[in-house]
């Protein structure tokens, strides 16, 4: 299901949201369609939370893609542990975001944002 050249680019902490995305997506090409050409293109870390670049999504592939993006969310890229989103520096604008546990974002001196995009 992935592309020759298909890239995974994040940390470890995610192993097991990849993997797991990963085994239930072969389970929808078992059955959603017989000659199913889905293929992932990227797999990486995008604005803090997991993004995938896939070519001919299913809805029922999408749904599972959506998930790991969700678990993403509260994961610490780096351990797995439970995370959140923090940010480079104190410009959200000219951040790079990651989602990191308490320990890791202190390790990058990376800044806790107090107004998530979307959450006020
Ligand atoms: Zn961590």
């Amino acid at each position: 299901m992935f592309t020759q050249d298909a890239v995974i680019d994040c940390e470890p902490g995610w192993e097991n949201i990849i993997e797991d995305m990963c085994f239930s997506i072969e389970y929808f090409l078992d059955d959603d369609r017989p000659n199913n050409l889905f293929k992932i293109n990227i797999i990486e870390s995008k604005f803090g939370v997991l993004s995938v670049d896939c070519d001919n999504n299913t809805p029922a592939i999408k749904k599972v893609i959506d998930f790991a993006q969700k678990l993403s969310y509260y994961s610490c890229e780096t351990c797995g542990d439970k995370g959140k989103i923090y940010c480079s520096t104190k410009w959200l604008y000219w951040s790079k975001y990651k989602t990191l546990c308490k320990d890791h974002a202190i390790k990058y001196y990376y800044y806790e944002i107090r107004n998530p995009k979307g959450k006020k």
